[in-house]
């Protein structure tokens, strides 16, 4: 028969508050009485709050004896409830012989160690900074605070690599200790309960580490102890290293997150020098890397500096970064407010380390603080920050940082960077001149510069930084150490978000960026806006719906009996991608490669053509304000021959995205192939085919010029060729030419311009080239073929030839340019026909005017063209596949497929 018993509940905390109610489940239990320590403030401790929920009596004692001696009304109120067994399932104060022998059945307390291994106020910190294998709580017979009392029982867990203090305390010793409190207490009930002598054999007093003497680490020792020490004081109270700055000044941190790094010494890093150390740690990308006496290593994530915890791999940044510590007594106030709101969501007590996620918090955790600190502040918040924030006095600054600068941008960051102010079109943009590495604006080295030329009056604009081959290995580093850190930390949904943000500023700012395309690239202002600009905004937001539906498969495969097999794929990032983009489009180019490439969660650096690159720095100005991380984006103009092939040969670089010319992708794809076998898609050039028959809608396709004539001929799709049926050839040409002669040639940035000027000098000079060799070979030249007179700028007046043969250089070359190579057919073969439009190295577009379905599809069968237009012409899609056959290259942009171009798969098998 069980006895009934009447208990008395000694303690504190969370732990005590679920063995109180786990007891009040059991029916042959009284809880008499509750004693536990003082209001802290109006806050009151968990175990007497949870005890008068159940009308259970509380006492509250500041201590219960003084000079040695028990508190006479403490032992009367003790006395009182008539206990006759005391649990301690976890208590912080001396209690007294005369309460621990007061109650007849005696006194049982929780402990966290396996006694006699490390009695002392810290056993679960000594567990872990001795090594010890395994880590386990008794339950014993309390005596006079020595923890040498007879043992009732003992529970033990393997420790695992990964425990910490934290770790051990939450997956073991707390839900498995509450549960045995209630074990022991049953055993007392039944009589069962024994009381098992400690042996002295094995047993350690191990000193309290709540003295911060005590929680200074000693780095003259072996890496194993190094990392056993700090994951010991992991999360609370993280042990005490000193920094030596360089000149000399010390500074007292908490290191935290130490882990064995078998990895070697790094060969990037910064050394940071640690009291105690003989040689350096090394600040790297992973953390902070000290090395043991042993020669082995340990690195440490996360160091604790003032208030603050930090990322230490961010140590030098963050010493840049000064921590706000001027707060006005408006914002101290917000401080509390907002700790209300971390404490009502966390339920615990919010300190300036407190780790909002280490806390417990999940998603929905993150939303809600997101939407009551948007609330209560009135400030833009975005979820992605409260993951770049996580600790309580970093978010506090961020918040600070926010309200100060109000409410500029998704992400509150300011940028600084030297530029010029571009007048034009109204307006007066300021647009950044230098290369764009890790989130920061900087100089190339050395100061190297581009002059960049305005097409329309061949005068310089501006210079900008030109990168060099080591900047690219700088901003490879940092796209490198992005993609192992924050950008992995950022789910795909958010990444998606963080897109979606981006085209949001491109479309405020879409006046600004389609000026500056205008004026650099010399595209005409209503193109630029509409397709430079749109089809760049509509790209980002293509592709930001597809960050979260990256999906693999599951794929049956032959099990060997009798065990089953599940075999599914993961579709995975690349890595660090570098991208290298033409002139034509400078913006839609970068936006078609990179939306794909980011969505896909790689990280990136790109290199624009020389000649045009200020969208993508204005860019790279918004990718800050949308909240990209640094390193995820780089953006640095050069010279194809120096910062292009450092980017095609770089070791870290593992994906390359070019557009360009052909012989350049050969020369591009060897390099990838030299240096590391990285994987490339090539978007080349093209001649593409296009062909009217006689029995096409007339009026439709002479307005379909725009395929030979859009946006100056610069477009790598322009219809290189043009076969027309020789029974409407001459009415063909006649109103092409009366197009023509109305087209309005002129400014950019006028509304009514209809062709602008060429990209660039070199390229207007080899256009001149291009109609010389043409009219050489014998081709007739019916219009053009020269600079528009009395214009300055590189105005080309767009051109028509006739009787071109398939063997003249101009009907095999691509021109780039507004010249249109008109070849005649007999329908009565279209079989030679076909054959002709094939007749090319390249396999880029190709098109087809005809009223007759069957003739329209049968050239859709036979040609060999990555695009197939029919009736229309230039008629692309951001959800679209877009790319070559032939030499015309491989790989596609846009499109679903687009994003393959930027995943591995990786296919995992698994035996149950
Ligand atoms: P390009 O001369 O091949 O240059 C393309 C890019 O490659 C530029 O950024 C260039 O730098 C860089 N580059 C040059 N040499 C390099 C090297 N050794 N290593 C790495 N990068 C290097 O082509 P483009 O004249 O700018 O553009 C016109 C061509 O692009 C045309 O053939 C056109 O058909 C093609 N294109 C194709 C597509 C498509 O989707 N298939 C789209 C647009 C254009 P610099 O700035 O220093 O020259």
């Amino acid at each position: 028969m069980a006895l009934k018993l009447k208990i008395a509940i000694i303690g504190q905390s969370n732990f005590a508050a679920d063995v109180l109610e786990l007891l009040l489940e059991r029916s042959n239990v009284q809880i008499v009485g509750v004693f536990t320590i003082p209001d802290k403030g109006s806050r009151e401790d968990i175990l007497a709050t949870t005890a008068a929920a159940h009308k259970i009596p509380v006492f509250k004692f500041s201590g219960w004896r003084r000079k040695g001696v028990a508190l006479p009304e403490v032992l009367e109120q003790y006395k009182s409830v008539g206990a006759n067994l005391n649990v301690l399932p976890f208590c912080s104060q001396f209690i007294p012989m005369e309460v621990i022998d007061g109650a007849p059945l005696g006194s049982i307390c929780y402990h966290p160690s396996i006694l006699p291994r490390h009695r002392g106020a810290s056993a679960i910190s000594w567990t872990l900074i001795e090594g010890d294998e395994v880590a386990g709580f008794s339950i014993f017979w309390a005596d006079d605070g020595l923890d040498t009392g007879p043992l009732l029982l003992t529970r033990q867990t393997n420790l695992e690599p990964t425990d910490t203090l934290d770790t051990i305390y939450k997956r073991f010793l707390y839900p498995e200790g509450v549960k045995a409190m209630g074990v022991a207490v049953d055993m007392v009930a039944s009589g069962t309960a024994p009381k098992i002598t400690q042996t002295e054999v094995g047993a350690t007093y191990d000193p309290a580490m709540f003295k911060v003497e005590n929680q200074m680490i000693n780095l003259q020792q072996s890496a194993e102890r190094i990392w056993n020490f700090v994951r010991g004081l992991d999360s609370v109270p993280g042990a005490v290293a000193t920094v030596i700055e360089a000149d000399g000044t010390e500074e007292q941190v908490r290191l935290f997150g130490a882990h064995l790094y078998s990895a070697g010494p790094v060969s990037n890093g910064q050394p940071l020098r640690l009291k105690g150390l003989t040689k350096p740690a090394w600040i790297h990308s992973a953390g902070l890397l000290i090395e043991g006496t042993d020669g082995a290593f340990v690195n440490i994530r996360r160091i604790k500096r003032g208030s603050k915890v930090i990322g230490a791999s961010d140590w030098f940044k963050q010493a840049d970064q000064q921590p706000i510590t001027d707060f006005t007594d408006d914002e101290l106030a917000k401080r509390t407010l907002l700790a209300g709101i971390w404490q009502a969501i966390l339920k615990d007590e919010i300190e300036a380390s407190t780790d909002f996620f280490a806390a417990g918090a999940g998603s929905m955790d993150v939303v809600r603080l997101v939407e009551e600190v948007k609330e209560a502040f009135d400030v833009p918040l975005e979820n992605e920050q409260v993951f770049m924030a996580p600790v309580f006095e970093e978010f506090f600054g961020l918040l600070v940082r926010i309200i100060r600068q109000g409410s500029g941008g998704a992400a509150g960051q300011q940028l600084d960077f030297e530029g010029f102010t571009l007048r034009a079109n109204k307006r007066e943009i300021r647009v950044p001149t230098q290369l764009f590495i890790n989130g920061e604006f900087v100089d190339a080295e050395g100061k190297r510069t581009l002059d960049i030329v305005n097409p329309t009056d061949e005068e310089v604009l501006c210079q900008v930084a030109c990168a060099t081959a080591n900047d690219v290995d700088k901003a490879v580093q940092a796209a490198h150490s992005a993609f192992y850190g924050s950008w992995k930390q950022i789910s795909s949904r958010q990444r998606g978000q963080l897109m979606l943000n981006l085209a949001d500023l491109m479309e405020r700012h879409k006046e600004e960026l389609a000026t500056i395309e205008s004026v650099d690239s010399g595209a005409v202002y209503t193109l630029a806006l509409k397709t430079h600009v749109g089809m760049s905004i509509d790209a980002w937001r293509y592709f930001a719906g597809c960050c979260d539906k990256i999906q693999g498969s599951t794929i049956p495969v032959n099990p060997a009996r009798p065990n089953n097999v599940l075999t599914f794929t993961r579709k995975e990032p690349i890595g660090v991608c570098g991208l290298i983009t033409p002139w034509n489009y400078p913006l839609m180019m970068l936006s078609w490669k990179m939306a794909a490439c980011i969505a896909a969660g790689n990280t990136c650096l790109i290199k624009p053509a020389q000649t045009c690159p200020l969208t993508a720095l204005k860019f790279a100005e918004l990718t800050v304000l949308a909240g990209f991380p640094p390193g995820v984006i780089n953006v640095l103009p050069g010279k194809g021959s120096e910062a292009g092939q450092a980017v095609a040969d770089h070791q870290l670089v593992r994906k390359l995205g070019f557009t360009g010319s052909t012989p350049v992708g050969k020369h591009i794809m060897k390099s990838c192939a030299d240096s590391n076998l990285k994987k490339c898609s090539l978007e080349l050039g093209g001649k593409s085919p296009l062909i009217v028959f006689a029995d096409c809608d007339m009026d439709k396709a002479v307005k379909h010029m725009s395929s030979v004539f859009f946006n100056k001929g610069e477009n790598c799709i322009a219809a290189g060729r043009l076969f027309v049926e020789d029974r409407i050839h001459d009415e063909f040409v006649r109103r092409v030419l009366k197009d023509l002669r109305t087209m309005t040639i002129g400014d950019p940035l006028n509304r009514s311009t209809a062709h602008g000027p060429q990209n660039h000098k070199a390229h207007f000079d080899k256009l001149l080239d291009f109609c010389q060799r043409g009219v050489a070979e014998g081709a007739q030249l019916v219009y053009g073929g020269c600079r528009v007179p009395n214009l300055k700028g590189y105005f080309f007046t767009p051109t028509v030839f006739t009787n071109v043969t398939d063997d003249m250089y101009i009907a095999q070359e691509e021109s780039f340019g507004p010249i249109m190579i008109i070849s005649k057919f007999n329908g009565s073969d279209v079989d030679s026909l076909f054959q002709r439009a094939n007749r090319t190295e390249y396999g880029l577009a190709s098109g087809v005017f005809t009223k007759d379905i069957g003739k329209a599809l049968s050239f859709a069968d036979r040609i060999e063209a990555g695009t197939v237009f029919i009736n229309v012409y230039n008629k692309t899609d951001v959800a679209a596949p877009f790319g070559g056959f032939k030499q015309s290259g491989y790989g596609k942009d846009l499109g679903q497929e687009a994003l393959n171009e930027y995943l591995k798969t990786k296919c995992v098998t698994v035996e149950y």
